[in-house]
């Protein structure tokens, strides 16, 4: 039978235990980032991290993100717009509600229904 005052896994004088998952480097992936500069920034992180959507350009400070042809912050000089958003301009909202109050009238009309 065991000694049950035995502290099992203490000796007196014997060295410190080791650590050596402290100097295991962590698993890490590399991620690049572009800026609107076209500035290619590649960082490492680890592996089980989520990647930041945004990363700020060490060269010029621009916000850069992971999709190289759709960097963050772009402007054009005319942007890109649907066309529901050139109608919009034109538009306000209660005019929209109104031509489509008319054209659902218009079709139920058409279908026979008041
Ligand atoms: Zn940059």
């Amino acid at each position: 039978m065991s000694n049950g005052n035995v502290i099992r896994g203490a000796r007196v004088g014997s060295a410190p235990p080791r650590h050596p998952e402290r100097h295991r480097p962590v698993p890490c992936r590399s991620v690049s980032f572009w800026c609107r500069n076209g500035h290619r920034t590649d960082i490492r992180i680890a592996a089980d991290a989520a990647t930041p959507e945004l990363w700020d350009c060490p060269r010029c400070g621009l916000p850069a993100g992971p999709d190289a042809q759709d960097p963050p912050g772009r402007v054009r000089a005319e942007p890109y717009k649907t066309h529901l958003a050139y109608v919009k301009e034109r538009r306000t909202d209660a005019e929209g509600e109104a031509i489509l109050a008319e054209a659902l009238a218009a079709l139920r009309h058409r279908r026979g229904r008041p």
